[in-house]
């Protein structure tokens, strides 16, 4: 994601905060000065978002770190005004696993709220009426500020176990219903009541407040592609790479120029490019970087190509493609066979019109 401040690294997980998250911290100071607080006032507030905001990255390691255990590793985990987003490599497809991998989050929150209920004399908060209440947390104090940090967490455990696919409580829906059904079966319900409640969402967004909008358009798009992604991958079960393979591949050497790369493009359809020295596989030119440098006609393959790239084998699996998609954000793969040999590619275009193919097959059978 462009635009992300690093903060740093935990359990080899890279954290990250995306720049809208300082329009939140303008925005709570705003609506502080808006409502007459003072600058103490409006400090307390930007310690609690981002303390609440600690919780979210503790919330999102219980995900990773539970992941970890069943060999999931996370890239990063990832903050956004609307909360924070695990970027795990996959989903555990076993229903136990995804199940225990989806509570691990709000469990965290769990915990964090006990803690700070044993911590806060709540019994002073609880028993007062809506005036003194507001009364008291007016001023700011420590004690206050941990209050409403507990009720933060709470409502971070019921807001992320409501039942809207991608969210924890959706998947947990998945999950369970995993147990009973086939995955993509299960996936579909899940993701059809997410896209409902996105739409329910999005019009509550509209009365009360614009962040639901945000959310609702996140969990919409998320349930959507989701569900794409695992419905392909049933279809493409028992098939292997080398059944969508592109063979018919223009391969480069490094010391091409982009001006013969160009020449390339417009006599045909290829956009991403496999480079070869010696017959070795030394890197992969992607369209993206192509035309990031189109107006440098000159410039040879060897200076923009991407030499971390990942190559599959023929007999792989076609569903560990989604897989790499997920992992490398890439949808180009060079393909070689047992001993190593280039035999051609693959990309994400040619498996969608494997699979066209195939289900045309299936429905006309
Ligand atoms: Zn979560």
């Amino acid at each position: 994601m462009k635009g992300v401040l690093k903060l740093g690294k935990i359990a080899g997980i890279r954290l990250e905060v995306h720049w809208t998250f300082t329009l939140l911290l303008i925005w709570i100071v705003f609506l502080d000065i808006q409502r007459g607080g003072t600058t103490y006032s409006a400090l307390m507030n930007i310690v609690l978002i981002l303390l609440l905001f600690f919780c979210v990255i503790l919330h999102e390691l219980g995900h990773a770190l539970t992941a970890k255990r069943f060999n999931i590793n996370t890239k990063k985990i990832t903050l956004l005004p609307i909360g924070g987003v695990a970027s795990l490599e996959k989903m555990p497809e076993k229903p136990g696993q995804e199940l225990i991998v989806a509570l691990a989050g709000p469990a965290v929150n769990v915990i964090i709220a006990i803690l700070l209920f044993l911590i806060v004399p709540m019994k002073s908060y609880f028993g007062l009426d809506a005036d003194s209440l507001g009364q008291l947390l007016e001023a700011p104090r420590l004690e206050t500020l941990l209050f409403y940090l507990f009720i933060a967490n709470v409502m971070l455990v019921v807001f992320n176990l409501i039942p809207a696919f991608p969210m924890d409580g959706g998947r947990v829906l998945r999950a369970l219903l995993a147990f009973t059904m086939d995955r993509a079966r299960a996936t579909e319900i899940a993701a059809g009541l997410g896209q409902a409640l996105a739409v329910i969402f999005f019009m509550l967004g509209l009365f009360f407040n614009p962040f639901l909008i945000l959310i609702a358009l996140f969990i919409f798009l998320a349930a959507y592609s989701e569900n794409q992604m695992v419905k392909q991958k049933s279809l493409v079960e028992g098939h292997f790479v080398r059944e969508a393979l592109l063979t018919n591949i223009t391969v480069l050497h490094p010391d091409h120029s982009l001006e013969d790369v160009f020449a390339i493009i417009l006599s045909g359809t290829e956009k991403d490019f496999v480079v070869t020295e010696n017959e070795d596989i030394v890197g992969v030119l992607n369209h993206k970087e192509i035309i990031k440098n189109a107006k440098n006609g000159s410039i040879k393959v060897r200076s923009i190509m991407n030499t971390k790239f990942s190559c599959m084998n023929a007999t792989d699996e076609l569903k560990e493609f989604f897989h790499l998609i997920n992992k490398e954000k890439q949808r180009f793969f060079p393909v070689t066979d047992n001993t190593n040999k280039l035999i051609g590619a693959i990309d994400a275009y040619n498996v969608s019109e494997f699979l066209m193919l195939k289900t045309n097959f299936i429905a006309k059978t």
